[in-house]
């Protein structure tokens, strides 16, 4: 698939359609479907690189005394030190990525809508948060656009994720005519999101059409004849 540039994009594995969630199952997504052609990807799915398997018990998101962690209580491991570890060695090995797409609700790598406990066993329930791998990934990519498939729902934060993710990758190729421009467009689109116009002028110089017309709300692309 042709396009000016192909952004570095870290994907948790069960969005790519590999069958590696708790259940056995995976968890493909359409709007991330059409983006990754568009990308080199480095799929990631922390809780089997930790070696808990496929299919394998619950893990539960907790903050108990005012530490995060993640527990799974059917075998009694707390798995906190070990998910951390594995961030920070993946984080390492990487080095340079234009941006990541993760899978929400995970206690590893949901970016939004987490389930948290006041106990490590996942009986009280107090909020939704953000998972232990997706932390530690926001962490050190400051700069970089950190999504998930649920979040990427709301079409202005699709743009905005489109829109940093090809420039960052553009940035890179040397062949921006005004670098310091679009840097300067990047930080205020990280900052405050992009308008509909914005995105539908600057975007074709780096984004491909076909996502172009996504972000633009049209979620059924056709190819023309
Ligand atoms: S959400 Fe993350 S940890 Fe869970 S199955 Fe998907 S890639 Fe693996």
């Amino acid at each position: 698939m042709g396009s000016l540039v192909r952004p570095k994009l870290v994907v948790s594995s069960c969005l790519t359609g590999e069958k590696v969630r708790y259940d056995g199952r995976s968890a493909e997504d359409p709007v991330v479907s059409k983006i990754i052609p568009y990308c080199d990807v480095i799929k990631v799915c922390p809780e089997v690189s930790l070696g808990l398997g496929v299919p394998r018990p619950k893990i539960y998101l907790y903050k108990v005394g005012g530490r995060w962690g993640v527990y799974q209580p059917e075998s009694g491991r707390d798995i906190t030190k070990s998910m951390v570890a594995f961030a920070r060695r993946f984080i390492k090995e990487i080095k340079e990525v234009d941006g990541f797409l993760l899978k929400s609700k995970s206690p590893s790598c949901g970016v939004s809508l987490t389930k948290f406990y006041s106990d490590r066993e996942g009986k009280n329930l107090v909020g939704i948060s953000r998972g232990i791998f997706a932390r530690e990934v926001i962490k050190a990519f400051p700069e970089v656009p950190v999504e998930d498939e649920m979040r990427l729902k709301d079409v202005s934060r699709l743009r905005k994720f489109l829109f940093l993710l090809f420039g960052h990758a553009y940035l890179k190729t040397g062949k921006v005519k005004s670098p310091e421009r679009l840097k300067k467009i990047l930080r205020r689109v990280a900052k405050r999101g992009i308008s509909f116009e914005e995105f539908v002028e600057e975007g074709p110089s780096f984004i491909p059409e076909e996502l172009i017309l996504l972000g633009m709300g049209y979620g059924k692309v056709h190819q023309a004849t």
